[in-house]
C-alpha cells in the first residue's frame, strides 16, 4: 500500500518528503493511520548515522499513535476507529526465551524494529512514525486507555516505556529515592513516573535554570550536577539513580550519591565510556551500574494502563513535519520542553509543497 512520509538520505541532508510502500497487510496485521508521532533522541542518532549502522533511506519515528484503519481476518483485539500506538518494536520471534519472559526488545533471533530494521518475514526494510501509515503485527500494537491526550501520550511509546521498566525493575516506590539524570524527553517521564509511584525525586542537570520546570514535573530536589558542593550535599542518598545522558560521559561523580546497593541505570548511551568506572565505587557498599533497553509488549502496555489511570502524559511541543531538522538542533541543545511530536497532519501541506 502506498504512504507517504519525511526521510533522512545521508547523515548530513536535511529530511525530505518520501513517497514509498508498506507491505500489503496480512492476516494478523493492523493499518493505522498515524496522527501523531514523538521525537526521540535515537531518531536524531540514526537519521544521522550516530552508530554507523544506518541504512538508508530512513524513516525515523517510534512514538506512534494513531487510528486503526483496517485489521487483518485473525485480528480481534482491535478494530477500525480505535486509538492505537506502536512503540519501538514492530515484531520478533515470539518463541526464545527472551520473548517467552516478555523481553521482546531483546529477543534472541533479533527484535524488528520501528524503523532501520529488517522485516522478519518478507526481508524488506522497516520505515518508521514520520509517515501517514503503518502496518504493524496485532501483538505489538498498544491499546490507548481513553481520555489520554493523543499527541501526548505518543511519547509514553518510548521515552514513557524506558524510563518506567527500570523503576519498576528496580521496585521503586513510596520510600524509595530517585534521581533522574538529564531533563529531556526520557528525563521528564522519569520523573513523572517515579513521582507517580510515591518516590522522592531528585533531578541531576547540567543546566541552570530548569528547576522550575522539574518541579512541577514531580521533582522534589534539583541538584546541578556542575557544582561540586551540591554533589557533596546529597552524597549516600540514592536508591537508584536513571541516566538519560546521551553520549558519553563520566558516571564516577555520580557514584558516591548512591545509598548502599544503590543501583544507576543507564539508559540513554549505549557506547564505550571514556572514562573507566572506578571499582571502587561499586565495590564499596555494594553498590551497582546496570542498563535497561526500553521495554516489552505486555509492560508498554501496563505501564499505559498506569499512565491512564493517573492522567500522565508528556509535556510536548507540536511541530509540522517540516520543522523536524530544527527540532534536531535544538535537541542537541537541549532545548525542548520536554518532547518534540510531529502533528502527522502537516505531512499533507508537506507534500504539497513538493
Ligand atoms: P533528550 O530529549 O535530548 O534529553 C537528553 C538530556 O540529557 C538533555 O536534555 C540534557 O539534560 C542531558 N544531556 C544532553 N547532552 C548531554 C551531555 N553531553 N552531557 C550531559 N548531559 C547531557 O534525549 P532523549 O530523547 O531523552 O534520549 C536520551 C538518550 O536515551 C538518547 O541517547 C536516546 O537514544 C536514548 N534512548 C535509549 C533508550 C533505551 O532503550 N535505553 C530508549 C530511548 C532513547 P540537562 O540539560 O538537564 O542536563
Ligand atoms: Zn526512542
Ligand atoms: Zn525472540
Amino acid at each position: 500500500m502506498s504512504a507517504t512520509g519525511f526521510a533522512a538520505h545521508s547523515a548530513n541532508d536535511p529530511l525530505q518528503h518520501f513517497a514509498f510502500e508498506r507491505r500489503t497487510p496480512r492476516s494478523d496485521d493492523v493499518v493505522i493511520d498515524i496522527l501523531y508521532c514523538g521525537v526521540c533522541h535515537t531518531d536524531l542518532h540514526l537519521a544521522r548515522n550516530h552508530g554507523g549502522f544506518t541504512a538508508y533511506p530512513i524513516v525515523p519515528g517510534h512514538e506512534v499513535i494513531g487510528r486503526v484503519r483496517q485489521v487483518g481476518e485473525n485480528v480481534t483485539r482491535f478494530k477500525a476507529g480505535m486509538m492505537v500506538g506502536v512503540g519501538c518494536m514492530v515484531d520478533s520471534c515470539q518463541h526464545c526465551q527472551p520473548c517467552l519472559k516478555g523481553w521482546e526488545q531483546d529477543c534472541a533471533e533479533g527484535s524488528t524494529f520501528t524503523y532501520n530494521s529488517v522485516d522478519r518475514h518478507d526481508g524488506s526494510i522497516t520505515y518508521g512514525g514520520y509517515s501517514d501509515v503503518i502496518v504493524v503485527r496485532d501483538k505489538f500494537v498498544l491499546s490507548v486507555p481513553d481520555g489520554l491526550d493523543p499527541a501526548g501520550a505518543a511519547p509514553l511509546l518510548c521515552a514513557g516505556i524506558t524510563t518506567w521498566s527500570p523503576l519498576l525493575h528496580w521496585n521503586v516506590g513510596a520510600g524509595t529515592k530517585v534521581a533522574v539524570i538529564g531533563l529531556g524527553g526520557l528525563g521528564h517521564m522519569a520523573l513523572k513516573l517515579a513521582n507517580a509511584l510515591g518516590a522522592e525525586v531528585t533531578l541531576f542537570t547540567r543546566s541552570a535554570g530548569k528547576e522550575h520546570d522539574a518541579g512541577r514535573l514531580g521533582a522534589d530536589h534539583v541538584v546541578l550536577s556542575s557544582d561540586p558542593e551540591q554533589m557533596k550535599a546529597v552524597a549516600g542518598r540514592f536508591d537508584v539513580i536513571v541516566d538519560t545522558v546521551p553520549y558519553d560521559h563520566d558516571v564516577n561523580p555520580y557514584m558516591p550519591t548512591l545509598a548502599l546497593e544503590g543501583v544507576l541505570v543507564l539508559i540513554g548511551y549505549m557506547g564505550p565510556l571514556g572514562t573507566p568506572v572506578n571499582a571502587g565505587s561499586v565495590v564499596r557498599g555494594r553498590r551497582a551500574i546496570s542498563g535497561s533497553f526500553i521495554g516489552g509488549v505486555r509492560e508498554t502496555q501496563q505501564m499505559l494502563d498506569f499512565c491512564g489511570e493517573h492522567g500522565i502524559v508528556s509535556d510536548v511541543e507540536i511541530i509540522p513535519v517540516e520543522k523536524i531538522d530544527e527540532a534536531y538542533e535544538r535537541m542537541l541543545r537541549s532545548d525542548v520542553k520536554y518532547r518534540f511530536v510531529i502533528d502527522m497532519a502537516s505531512l499533507k501541506n508537506a507534500r504539497q509543497q513538493v
